[in-house]
């Protein structure tokens, strides 16, 4: 399709969107009595207007029922999370018994590490990703060194090459070819969070099994977003968050995933109540007899109000699909670069640059720009003017115009605010 950047061409846009009807069933921070443009779905998504009555209904079961809410509540809290199974299993491509939710992200991906990252001999090494996630990189250290090892010599990172923003499908391949014997896990990100590269977790899950070591994914920008097809893929484990394209609410509980062939295994886990065979849950026994499947891996009983509001947004996603969300943020992503692009071009001359891989397989609903110019005073302006984005040093903002909400004329209107802001400060 050929873009115009124009506002009667966005809207037209709009008006052929399927999911239009969407965007009124979120809600958005005002600036000015209007709608702000929110390009921080991939931060924290906005909240569906269902949210607040799926969370007033626990409280009334809490009210009403008190202890009683755990077995006789419209929908119990004893199994509430396991009504996540079937729409989550959607979402990430997996069967229902090999997706559960608890805890949050990164303690999930220790307790999942407890399981998967089984250093033996000379096999203990780890590959991820260079500048990976903070919290996933302090997470590697502190595993490694747990079991007794110096991170310089257990972590191996796959690196950019010189003078480029993206890492290259083949360097990660090579990498876990040559770690090989030595390789106990890979661990790898689905979506880089500062570029927005979309990395491909078949190949990588295949060349990490073809050496002998467990596979396992941090999904928190890839949750929600992409299409992911864990089972088939024969991924052994992955966790995300649900507070990013998920719109679950701030610090929300994370989904899991572990693989099928993976549940009548004997893993060492850490283990709690939670994980134990359901049916004889109460009766307290002793011995721990797992669950089998990725409910084995809970602990705790569940914070049920947490569990409220992601269980209104997963609804959402059931409603709407994986398919019809792709195919929306592919064109509203393109239709974003277009606008950067033909704003670049009218102020003639370079003042910022898109790292995202510009291959639409390689991306998301993410494009980073690299403020040459302006930098920090631009994203400022954006700010004080209803863009809202965010700051990732040393100069770079990142764009996701998240399918379920935003729409076209965002991104037209987005274009007109940054071409004025750099107009402005150019002045300056
Ligand atoms: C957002 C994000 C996290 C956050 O982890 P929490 O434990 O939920 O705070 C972890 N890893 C990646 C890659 C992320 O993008």
């Amino acid at each position: 399709m050929t873009f115009q950047n124009t506002r009667e061409f966005a809207q037209q846009l709009d008006s052929q969107d399927d999911l239009r009807a969407y965007r009124d069933q979120f809600i958005f921070p005002q600036h000015e009595g209007k709608n702000v443009i929110y390009f921080t779905g991939n931060s924290l998504g906005l909240q569906p207007k269902s949210a607040a009555q799926f969370v007033q209904e626990v409280m009334d079961d809490w009210a009403n029922l008190a202890v009683e809410g755990h077995f006789y509540a419209e929908k119990p809290w004893w199994d509430y999370h396991e009504r996540f199974a079937n729409p989550l299993s959607k979402i990430v491509g997996a069967l229902p018994s090999e997706v559960t939710v608890m805890n949050t992200l990164t303690v999930n991906l220790h307790l999942l590490m407890v399981s998967f990252y089984r250093p033996q001999g000379k096999r203990y090494k780890i590959i991820c990703e260079e500048k990976a996630f903070p919290s996933d990189q302090y997470m590697f250290q502190s595993q490694v060194r747990v079991h007794g090892f110096d991170p310089k010599d257990a972590i191996v990172e796959v690196k950019r090459r010189e003078g480029e923003h993206n890492i290259r499908h083949e360097d990660i391949i090579a990498k876990i070819n040559e770690v090989g014997e030595e390789l106990a896990l890979v661990l790898w990100g689905g979506v880089n969070y500062y570029t927005g590269q979309v990395f491909d977790l078949k190949t990588i899950t295949e060349a990490g099994h073809a050496v002998g070591a467990y596979v396992g994914f941090d999904l928190a920008h890839a949750a929600g977003n992409i299409q992911l097809n864990l089972h088939d893929w024969n991924v052994d484990f992955a966790a995300w968050c649900s507070y990013k394209y998920m719109n679950s609410g701030p610090g929300n509980a994370s989904g899991c995933f572990v693989h099928e062939k993976h549940h009548h295994t004997n893993l060492p886990r850490f283990a709690g109540w939670w994980g134990h065979n359901k049916e004889r849950r109460f009766k307290m026994e002793p011995d721990f007899d797992p669950v089998q499947g990725a409910n084995g891996w809970q602990v705790s009983n569940l914070p049920i109000l947490s569990l409220a509001p992601y269980l209104a947004s997963v609804e959402l996603f059931d409603e709407v699909g994986m398919e019809r969300l792709i195919a929306k943020r592919n064109q509203l992503t393109a239709y974003l670069e277009f606008v950067l692009h033909d704003i670049d071009q009218q102020l003639d001359g370079a003042d910022f640059e898109v790292i995202t891989p510009s291959n639409p397989d390689e991306r998301a609903c993410q494009l980073s720009v690299y403020l040459h110019g302006q930098g920090r005073s631009l994203f400022d302006y954006l700010m004080q003017n209803g863009v809202i984005t965010d700051w990732r040093e040393p100069n770079v903002i990142r764009l996701a115009p998240a399918p379920f909400y935003c729409s076209y004329e965002d991104m037209y209107a987005f274009g007109q605010i940054l071409k004025t802001g750099i107009l402005a400060l150019q002045k300056q």
